[in-house]
């Protein structure tokens, strides 16, 4: 296809013609949140503006549009990742909210004294305390693949934690630190020979992976959607509909019952099952209108773009003297995580900031990984496709005025 016009799409996003401290915004924190094209927000707007209405509930015409709208966005997603059907699709408050949703049910239906969850070195804080939370409330056992200092997974390890005890595996597609691209087709593919489920963390790879998850088959994907240009709140769980039907509901109320009596409530079907309450209505209709512009401006397209950009900014960030990446591995993708001599991560952050550049700085909610590296936090530049080299540029020549400034 033809490459992106990328200063045309950049005239999509309004926040990108700001400035910051008086500079021209140079936004490379995508891995924390990307920013919204104005369909997004024109389709958030939308709904308040002409058919605010609550969904399944009222038979009158404008919660007719809702339910239409809201149950089309359900469609909308499960098309973008190949579901083979609408209700394996649960939206959710975000990636924190699915994979507390799917810890908590294992604990309660499936995970007993003795056994065993594994996750991995790199797992975001968000898939490590809630199977923590997990494993306390039923004796069962955390086990952690490492990595090695590349920032990838160690397979041979991982392949040597799957016993018979094992009762899920959850790890990341992509390290939101290093940018790591985990091998999750061979992860799957080990974990199922043996029958057990997998649990995906896909916040860093749905916006830059094409995922297809009957081709790819993890039994339960989680993402957020304001980190693939929707809006904040909206996420989505997918699962299999074996699992989502042997799994009990994570929260009751309105919507998730058929019907309820003191003396006992029947579960509604998926997946309404697992959507207790008043959903974030407006946010799932933007965030379908999100991947509606995905598709549309070329999602291939995007990711060679992506590719490229990834690939210059690695070449001119390793021209810094002084710089160390944190996690180097040969598939990465989004993230690029860094040190420059002893400088610290907050200092350099600050400097950048002040020249318009906003990267973040920390320890990225992984800390065993910064505890593995032996360090406090690193820098982190991530990108979106609306990114230019000329950013790139602007951000080496950043990092060199901070360690002139700072060394
Ligand atoms: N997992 C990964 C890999 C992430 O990058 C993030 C967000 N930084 C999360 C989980 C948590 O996502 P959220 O805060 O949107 O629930």
């Amino acid at each position: 296809p033809a490459a992106l016009d990328v200063m045309q799409i950049r005239k999509d996003f309004p926040i990108l013609q700001q400035k910051v401290h008086g500079k021209q915004l140079v936004y490379l924190d995508n891995g924390a949140t990307t920013q919204k094209p104005q369909v997004v927000i024109d389709a958030e707007a939308n709904y308040y503006r002409t058919y605010n209405s609550n969904v399944h509930r009222g038979v009158h015409q404008l919660s007719q549009i809702a339910t239409d709208a809201y149950e089309k966005a359900r469609h909308r997603v499960a098309a973008y990742i190949n579901a083979a059907h609408a209700h394996e699709v649960i939206f959710t408050k975000g990636t924190t909210d699915g994979i507390n949703l799917v810890a908590n049910a294992m604990a309660r239906r499936v995970l007993k004294a003795g056994d065993t969850v594994i996750i991995s070195a790199m797992e975001h804080h968000s898939n490590i305390v809630p199977w923590q939370m997990a494993c306390e409330d039923t004796g069962a056992t955390l086990k952690v693949i490492p990595i090695n200092e590349r920032g990838e997974l160690e397979m041979e390890a991982y392949e040597a934690l799957l016993d018979e005890t094992v009762k899920i595996v959850a790890v990341t597609y992509v390290s939101n630190t290093m940018g790591t691209i985990n091998p999750v087709a061979d992860i799957i593919a080990l974990a199922h020979a043996r029958n057990i489920p997998v649990l995906l963390d896909a916040a860093q790879a749905i916006q830059h992976i094409r995922i297809d998850v009957q081709a790819l088959q993890p039994d339960f994907l989680v993402f957020s959607g304001h980190k693939i240009y929707g809006p904040t709140g909206t996420g989505v769980l997918y699962g299999t509909t074996e699992w989502l039907n042997k799994l009990p509901p994570y929260q009751g109320g309105g919507d998730m019952i058929k019907t309820v009596t003191f003396a006992k409530t029947i579960y509604n079907e998926l997946p309404y099952k697992f959507e207790a309450g008043t959903p974030n209505i407006a946010g799932c209709i933007a965030l379908a209108t999100g991947i509606d512009y995905l598709e549309k401006t070329g999602f291939e397209k995007i990711r060679q773009w992506e590719e490229e950009l990834m690939t210059y900014a690695l070449q001119s960030l390793r021209e810094i003297e002084g710089i160390r990446f944190i996690g180097d591995a040969a598939a990465r993708s989004g993230a690029i995580s860094f040190l420059v001599h002893d400088i610290h991560p907050f200092d350099m952050g600050e400097i950048l900031d002040q020249q318009g550049i906003a990267v973040r700085t920390g320890h990225h909610c992984t800390e065993p990984l910064m505890d593995w590296f032996r360090i406090p936090g690193t820098v982190r530049a991530s990108l979106s496709f609306y990114n230019t080299q000329e950013e790139i540029d602007k951000l080496v020549a950043g990092i060199k005025k901070a360690a002139s400034m700072l060394l």
